[in-house]
């Protein structure tokens, strides 16, 4: 054996403590810093050394070891069989060179293929006692991993007990993968976004965070799926893999159908093609496909090495993921006024196309990942996913960056912009913003509001564009440009004695449609009428405290601040006087709120039975009750549905009373 040289054997020390830090983050922390491929980089580097000089090996080394480490907070498990993690490969020559090595080892027997798909997530073992569900636990170690039961019992694909079957098929160890579908795993991020939590970095973290948390009640309301694809009975005759998997399948587990038997190696990596192809077409990210032999006598014989099998090999699809530098984080203001963070990143070709922007979501989320301009960082797109900036490569950060502060102006119109309470996103509420004037004047314009026939997206858009209007005031001075109007293409006379017509009429709509019409966030049509009915003229609104507003019932804390931010402003201060001068009804008499849930507040989350988001809203609203942008104390009922997400977790929190669609129903019928 050749003694390994002195730089080897550094080296070698250098790649362990280096992995391990990376198997901690990314499977204790679930927070990796560097990306797959850099991290398989270092690893095959590491394999190579001690395959040249064996001496090196230890038996702790991350090449010895399958992933985690268990974590304190949940009771161990040991796995029998252990759980272990799949050698990768990323090429063609290299899924040969493996169909090779199992032929020789085989001898003259002939292997036949099952190849599958790899879901990206994470591998959990369930265990069944006379057909019941008893425990459940994640990979950890690959010989010990933590006690999830409570978690994973609330996975609504998980069987918690197998159908019928024969004695000897009701005590199995069933291994699989639990998952988040990519549009489950998106909504439930922009509903998180909204709240101001904190945003999870792909379905993969978010699973492994989900399954690590404390309260099962809050696991139960994450979208966690699940594969199955082994299953140990040690009173069956199971044969071969594909008719394991059939068992599942008729004992009730989730199998994923897209596998396929291949005869020949040249079949896998067709079936890898093809897969690499079409993998944005399912509705969950997969990174590869896994292949295993089929036959469990043949498995057997291959036996394993360190912490992979000699019969089943993971081959990786190129990685969606890269690395490239953080030129500048800028801003970017939504049509209602939102500020969001945008990566401006050195181009680098990712998942099939360049990218060289990213979203960062909120200022949080650049504090969680503590991005910094100059960084090396690693982008990550998948599926028809937006790209997204998801860790930082801190050995790469150079000298003297500095932690982003958000700008107090708007990029756009200068203004200032503010943090809403308890929330992750800045607004600018100037609402003169050139970013915001189009959807400013279609909220002003709609029914419901100031009602303006004729003032659709359309016109709004040929209005702002030609420089007509830059606010909703302007409106009231379009009779100013009638000649120009009537030369437009498609108005006329008729359409634009009609539009003036109906601009006129609007100025006699009762003063809180009004106030729903300046479209200050978190004033919706409820809420405008209440806030109407304790401060009767805008005058007085304009000049009411955060603390004056929250004296009313109903009215939080995230709804006084918008107002106040809103009459704050100089532009919509002018705003405001300019519709008052034009006779807009600023006061006045408004209608009580009347019905069966008047002076009620609340708050919608997920998808209700029947109604839409909107047509909910509308029903509370017109039944005299508000609906409330978000939890807080203020809030009396929150309504779920199907997937509700982080209001629904605030709610429990809270201990405030959360109802189902019917009990609204049933409560505006009483
Ligand atoms: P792996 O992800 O390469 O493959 C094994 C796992 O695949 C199994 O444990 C199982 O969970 C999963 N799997 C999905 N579908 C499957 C199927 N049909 N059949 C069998 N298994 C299936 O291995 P791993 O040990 O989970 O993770 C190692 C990999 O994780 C590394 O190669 C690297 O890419 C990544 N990693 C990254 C970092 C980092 O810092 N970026 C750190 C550690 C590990």
């Amino acid at each position: 054996m050749k003694p390994p040289t002195e730089a080897a054997r550094k080296r070698a020390e250098q790649l362990r403590t280096e992995l391990r830090a990376h198997d901690h983050r990314y499977y204790v922390l679930a927070d990796p810093t560097i990306s797959d491929e850099a991290y398989d980089r270092l690893m095959r580097e590491l394999q190579d050394l001690e395959a040249a000089y064996p001496s090196l090996v230890q038996p702790d080394s991350p090449t010895q070891r399958v992933g985690g480490e268990p974590t304190k907070e949940f009771a161990a498990v040991m796995h029998d069989p252990p759980m272990l993690s799949l050698a990768n490969s990323y090429s063609a020559d290299e899924i040969r060179d493996f169909d090779r090595r199992v032929r020789e080892l085989l001898g003259s027997a002939v292997p036949a293929y099952i190849a599958e798909l790899k879901i990206d997530g994470v591998a959990v073992t369930l265990r069944y006692r006379d057909g019941v569900f008893v425990q459940g636990a994640t990979r950890g170690d690959g010989t010990q991993g933590d006690d999830i039961t409570r978690n994973l019992r609330t996975v609504r694909q998980l069987p918690l007990r197998v159908q019928a079957g024969r004695a000897s098929w009701r005590t199995l160890e069933v291994r699989g993968e639990a998952y988040m579908a990519r549009d489950d795993f998106e909504a439930m991020n922009r509903e998180r976004e909204k709240m101001g939590e904190k945003v999870f970095i792909n379905p993969r973290n978010a699973t492994a965070g989900t399954l690590k948390l404390q309260d099962p009640r809050i696991v139960a309301l994450r979208p966690i799926r699940l594969f199955t694809y082994a299953v140990y009975a040690p009173g069956a005759q199971l044969t071969a893999h594909q008719r394991n998997l059939e068992l599942l399948a008729s004992l009730g587990f989730p199998v994923n159908p897209h596998y396929r038997r291949c005869a020949t190696i040249d079949e896998v990596v067709r079936y890898w093609e093809e897969h690499e192809r079409s993998r944005d077409a399912l509705p969950y990210e997969i990174d590869g496909i896994v292949v295993k032999v089929d036959s469990l006598a043949q498995q057997e014989e291959l036996g394993t090495i360190a912490k992979s099998p000699r019969w089943a090999i993971a081959f990786k699809f190129a990685s969606r993921k890269a690395e490239t530098v953080l030129n500048d984080i800028i801003l970017q203001v939504g049509r209602t006024g939102t500020v969001t963070p945008v990566a401006a990143l050195a181009p680098v070709f990712v998942g099939g196309t360049t990218v060289s922007r990213a979203t960062l979501h909120n200022v949080d989320y650049i504090g969680q990942l503590d991005l910094r301009v100059g960084d090396t960082v690693i982008v990550e797109k998948g599926g028809d996913v937006i790209p997204k900036v998801s860790g930082v490569v801190m050995e790469k950060r150079p000298p003297r960056t500095r932690a982003f502060v958000m700008p107090v102006q708007c990029p756009v119109c200068g203004s200032r912009v503010y943090r809403a309470e308890d929330e992750a996103n800045y607004y600018c509420e100037n609402a003169e913003c050139p970013a915001q004037v189009r959807g400013r004047i279609e909220h002003f314009a709609q029914r419901g509001g100031m009602d303006i026939e004729g003032l659709g997206e359309a016109a709004v858009e040929q209005l702002v564009s030609l420089e007509l209007v830059h606010n909703v005031a302007d409106l009231y001075q379009l009779h100013t440009h009638r000649k120009t109007l009537v030369a437009l293409e498609r108005w006329g006379e008729k359409s634009t004695a009609n539009l003036l017509a109906a601009i006129d009429k609007s100025k006699e709509q009762p003063y809180h449609r009004v106030l729903f019409a300046l479209g200050i966030r978190h004033v919706g049509a409820g809420v405008a009428r209440t806030v109407a009915g304790q401060f009767p003229a805008m005058a007085l609104l304009r000049e009411a405290t955060e603390d004056a507003l929250q004296a009313i019932p109903a009215i939080g804390p995230a709804i006084a601040q918008s107002i106040v931010h809103f009459f704050a402003d100089k532009h919509n201060r002018d705003i405001v006087r300019r519709l008052e001068r034009a006779g807009v009804t600023m006061g006045g008499s408004p209608v009580p709120a009347a019905g069966s849930l008047a002076g009620k507040t609340f708050v919608l989350t997920g998808t209700l039975p029947t109604y839409t988001r909107d047509a909910a809203r509308a029903l509370i609203e017109r039944h005299g009750g508000i609906v409330a942008p978000g939890v807080s104390k203020n809030v009396q009922f929150v309504v779920a549905g199907e997937d509700a997400g982080a209001k629904l977790e605030r709610a429990r929190a809270l201990h405030i009373p959360v109802l189902s669609e019917a009990d609204l129903v049933k409560m505006i019928g009483s």
